[in-house]
């Protein structure tokens, strides 16, 4: 078994991080992906190593479709920045856009959503991601303006932390819930479908434990399901493009374009969108991008030895 250790910078701020790092994994069937953020212990790990080696050992399941629709990630920036993303995104016809960012009002919201809208046009989807930022009210009463000005909402994202928020606005809103930072387990999916809080739940390959546990999840829990990245190199997209790929059915555009959030990548083909979609197929890291993106030496050391005591922890 092979290991390449990579630390990328990242093009802006993202989950209060200016560089991704993580493991690259080399077994028979290809590389696999090993990148839990610094802030899960070993146990929360484990998880993120099976799916590692899912991608290096077995490979994936067979695919039922050939390309992901995948939505553009804006930012909480100004209209005309927004503008730009969605018309220079590669097609996409989905944008998902930050809101609840510290500093910004209510009317700052509402212009980068008009501005989104503006550039997809009528047909386009839009949907916006909070990142479990606001307490109910907030939530309650600012929903119903975002979704005016974006001219419907596909869905808000985790527009509070709690299970149960997220289930009392389904009920106070008609803007359609999406969980994603409640879903961090394999049990939290069933979790939040119990309490009847989401209409939408984002799925990660490697925090469920890879490709085949995470679509046993999508198949059981009965809600419609949105891939999404854990901000990974274009190995571990492969994983999540792999899960998409294999879903029975697939009703929203994923969240796997995020390559291009990174300045470079361990491949020289990375997996980005053309025309609004992302070609199904593996990661094939090339000896001069793994050199160009290899972390230092110290760096190196704490993910071999992270490596070694995720492997020796108890779930
Ligand atoms: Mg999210």
């Amino acid at each position: 078994m092979r290991t390449a250790c990579y630390a990328i910078d990242l093009h802006t701020q993202f989950r209060g991080l200016t560089r991704r790092d993580g493991l690259l994994i080399q077994g028979d069937a290809g590389w696999g992906e090993f990148s839990p953020f610094w802030d899960y212990d070993a146990p929360t790990s484990r998880p993120w190593l099976a799916a590692a080696h899912e991608a290096a050992e077995h490979g994936f399941p067979d695919p039922v479709r050939t390309r992901i629709p995948v939505n553009v990630t804006v930012p909480a920036t100004t209209p005309q920045r927004a503008y730009e993303i969605v018309t220079g995104s590669g097609g996409c016809t989905t944008a998902k856009v930050k809101v609840a960012e510290p500093g910004q009002t209510l009317a700052e919201e509402q212009a980068r959503l008009e501005a989104v809208r503006a550039a997809l046009g009528p047909a386009g989807k839009v949907r916006i991601d909070a990142n479990a930022a606001w307490d109910y009210e907030t939530a309650r009463t600012r929903l119903p303006s975002l979704d005016r000005a974006a001219g419907g909402l596909e869905y808000a994202e985790q527009p509070c932390a709690a299970v149960a928020d997220l289930a009392a606005l389904r009920r106070a809103t008609d803007v359609p819930i999406a969980a994603d930072e409640s879903i961090r387990r394999a049990a939290d999916p069933y979790e939040v479908a119990r309490a009847e809080a989401a209409d939408v739940v984002v799925v990660k390959v490697q925090p469920l434990g890879g490709v085949r546990p995470a679509l046993r999840v999508a198949e059981d829990i009965g809600l419609p399901v949105v891939v999404s990245s854990a901000l990974e190199t274009s190995v571990g997209i492969a994983a999540g493009l792999a899960l998409a790929a294999a879903l029975p059915t697939l009703e929203h555009a994923c969240g796997l374009a995020t390559v291009h959030l990174f300045t470079d990548d361990v491949t020289d083909q990375p997996l980005l969108p053309v025309g609004g979609a992302i070609d199904v197929r593996r990661a094939e890291p090339t000896p001069e991008r793994l050199a160009a993106t290899a972390a230092d030496p110290q760096l190196a050391a704490r993910w071999q030895a992270r490596l070694k005591a995720v492997a020796g922890s108890q779930l």
